[in-house]
């Protein structure tokens, strides 16, 4: 037999440890196998690498992970609760699973990690869009980790691969697409959650561009794209109108009509615009 087969089935685990689902902690558990391992297959070929994993839990995900052969997988988990089951399944694969009880909102798990690093994650969402800013968002390109693979409430993950004109398209994209490669790789109902959600899931997988799509000074470009989409629903001469006394200058140096409104802007405007903020004009 092999190792994920001398464990118990996930409902058994839930039971032995009273694993009630805790609404403050986001639980919402994969407790189907071939599913996490799909899951686990969307973060590409794992042999050579290190995972990073936020929020194991029971360990679903965990054991899709480890028996697709991750080099490593570091799980950071905040219920103690759980921590037993995830010491099961680190006896069934010597040297391989290293458990750290913590808020990895709190935690710098670069340091734990040697690379190639990949990181994947069922997390509670609000925790997810936090992590995804912050993986997004490093002091420096390219970042400690290879790629992302992370569940999210289906409409947060169209929000990070929309495109302009659309509803969705917004700071997380455009925050996104500047330097990964992001994609929707699979979509959840709630019912493959346990308990089951409200709403439909998707996991996201975003690889990491050597270098950014354009070149933009990352603290300019975010804050540029934060003032644009905080309104909408403004033209671009009004919305960013407290950044530069010359803002339509600005804009028009930067290829962009000063009566468009942000979500019809692109990346590689925005991104021009940014280079625009900075230089004197
Ligand atoms: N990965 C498991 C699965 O797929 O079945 C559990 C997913 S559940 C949606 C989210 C997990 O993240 C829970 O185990 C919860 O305790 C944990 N968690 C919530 N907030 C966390 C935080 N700030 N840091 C680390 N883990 C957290």
């Amino acid at each position: 037999m092999s190792g994920i087969d001398t464990l118990p089935p996930l409902r058994e685990v839930i039971a032995t440890h009273d694993l009630s689902a805790r609404k403050s902690l986001g639980q919402n558990f994969l407790l189907d196998l071939n599913l996490t391992a799909k899951i686990a297959r969307v973060a590409g070929d794992l042999t050579g690498s290190d995972v990073l994993e936020v929020g194991p839990g029971p360990g679903g995900l965990t054991r899709g992970l480890l028996a697709e052969g991750a080099r490593r997988v570091l799980a950071i988990e905040k219920d103690t609760r759980c921590l037993a089951p995830l010491s099961e399944i680190a006896e069934v694969y010597p040297g391989r699973l290293e458990v750290i009880n913590a808020d990895a909102l709190e935690l710098d798990a670069a340091q734990h990690l040697n690379a190639p690093i990949k990181v994947v994650a069922n997390l509670p969402y609000n925790v997810g869009t936090e992590l995804l800013i912050r993986w997004l968002t490093p002091p420096s390109w390219p970042p400690f980790w290879q790629s992302l693979t992370l569940m999210f409430q289906r409409e947060v993950a169209e929000r990070i691969v929309a495109q302009p004109g659309s509803k969705a398209y917004g700071r997380l994209a455009v925050l996104a697409q500047w330097r990964t490669e992001a994609k929707i790789a699979l979509s959840l109902p709630p019912e493959a959650f346990t308990p089951p959600p409200k709403v439909s899931s998707a996991v996201v997988h975003l690889t990491a561009l050597p270098q950014p799509r354009f070149e933009a000074d990352q603290k300019i470009l975010e804050h540029v794209v934060a003032k644009a989409f905080n309104q909408r629903r403004k033209m671009l001469r009004a919305a960013l109108k407290g950044l530069a006394p010359d803002i339509e200058d600005r804009l028009i140096a930067a290829g962009i009509k000063p009566t468009d409104r942000a979500e019809t802007v692109g990346l590689e405007q925005f991104c021009a615009l940014a280079r625009a903020m900075k230089s004197p004009l």
